[in-house]
C-alpha cells in the first residue's frame, strides 16, 4: 500500500477509506504522492513541491523547503518582508518570481 492514510478496503465501492478526508480514497490504489500532487491532501502533501501562488500567499517568516542553487538541494527557506526567500542553510536569497 502506497498511502499511510489509507484505511479499510470497502469491497462494495472497490475503494479504500481515507483517514485524512474521512471519505473514500480518490484512487483505486491508494497513492499518497499522487494525492498530494493532485489534491494537496494526504500524508505527503507537505513534502511535495509548493506552487508559486501558494508561496506568494504565505505570510512573512514562513518556512518552506525549496530548491537552493547554492546548496544544490532542497533546503528550508524563510520568507522575507519583500517576498523573497532566504535559504536557512547558506543565506542565499531567492526571488521566486524572477528565478
Ligand atoms: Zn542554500
Amino acid at each position: 500500500m502506497a498511502c499511510t492514510s489509507a484505511g479499510k478496503y470497502d469491497p462494495d465501492t472497490n475503494r479504500y477509506s481515507c483517514q485524512v478526508t474521512g471519505d473514500d480514497c480518490m484512487f483505486m490504489r491508494p497513492d499518497s504522492k499522487a494525492c498530494a500532487e493532485m489534491f494537496n491532501e494526504g500524508p505527503d502533501s507537505d513534502d511535495g513541491e509548493i506552487t508559486l501562488e501558494e508561496m506568494n500567499d504565505l505570510p512573512v517568516e514562513s518556512v518552506v523547503g525549496i530548491p537552493c542553487r547554492s546548496c544544490e538541494g532542497h533546503e528550508d527557506h524563510t520568507k522575507l518582508q519583500d517576498g523573497t526567500w532566504k535559504c536557512n542553510n547558506c543565506g542565499d536569497v531567492k526571488d521566486m518570481n524572477t528565478d
